[in-house]
């Protein structure tokens, strides 16, 4: 069974771009609240942003006010609180956080994002010894820069950043990865959005974002004891948001898009 990390604050109004607006969550929420259970995480630690960026991002990020910094240093503690749950539960978990992550590097933030929240959470993981090798895909439109610059050189983690603009080459792209992927003790998903048909991307229809789900959850549980966690990153289309996320969901733990059966016909 799937949990969702969630906290209110989440919905906190701070303005970083038109597109990125608490709508994006409170839609996914909307989907995701009554199906699964609900689980709210607390703030990462000075200790646990320290681990991907310098004290001067800190210091900077500090300066974009309290409403910016309170919520980013909850989405990191989201990501922390899914990968530490996943690794205890072998169940798959889908961390609704805002702000996202991907593009936050050691020592710069921009596109809507301040601390890597996946990098972030990792690295908790691979410092206390709850996990010794990781796996990152990353399926957002835009370019997870920042992850791979935090991760450049640290054999402890393989990251996958897919990128085409075309339907077929982008899902086998993650089907080739996870196919060649060694055992590893967990897999983190950067799940953005941004690719649907009716987003910026326009090239991905939920049945697409269920499939990805399929693959990656199937393959967390042959290659990595099933320990799987995902969290949000683009995604600017509120309306279309939260079906794309259930979408991913269902698929993530190996279940059909819709609970109707169709009734057998004679
Ligand atoms: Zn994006």
């Amino acid at each position: 069974m799937l949990t969702v990390v969630f906290h209110k604050a989440y919905l906190t109004p701070y303005s970083t771009g038109a597109v990125e607006t608490p709508a994006r969550v409170r839609s996914i929420m909307g989907k995701l609240q009554g199906c699964y259970e609900v689980v709210a995480p607390r703030a990462a630690s000075k200790d646990d942003l320290l681990r991907a960026h310098t004290p001067d991002h800190l210091t900077q990020v500090q300066l974009e006010g309290k409403a910016v910094w309170e919520t980013a240093v909850l989405a990191a503690g989201g990501a922390i609180c899914a990968a530490r749950l996943t690794a205890q539960t072998q169940q798959p978990v889908f961390a609704a956080v805002r702000p996202p992550g991907h593009h936050a590097g050691r020592n710069r933030y921009g596109g809507f994002c301040f601390f890597n929240n996946m990098a972030v959470s990792l690295l908790a993981l691979l410092h206390d010894g709850t996990v010794k090798r990781a796996a990152v895909i990353d399926f957002d439109m835009h370019r997870g820069d920042g992850t791979a610059e935090i991760f450049q050189e640290d054999a402890r983690c393989l990251f996958l950043d897919v990128s085409s603009a075309e339907k077929e080459h982008f899902v086998e792209t993650i089907a080739y990865f996870l196919d060649a992927l060694p055992s590893v003790d967990i897999i983190g998903v950067s799940a953005g959005f941004d690719m649907h048909l009716k987003d910026w991307g326009g090239c991905l229809c939920n049945r697409d974002y269920h499939y990805i789900g399929r693959l990656v959850g199937e393959t967390a549980r042959r290659k990595a004891s099933g320990r799987v966690f995902a969290v949000l990153e683009g995604g600017y289309l509120p309306h279309e948001l939260g079906k794309a996320v259930y979408a991913f969901c269902r698929g993530l733990e190996g279940k059909e898009l819709s609970d109707v059966i169709p009734s057998a016909r004679p």
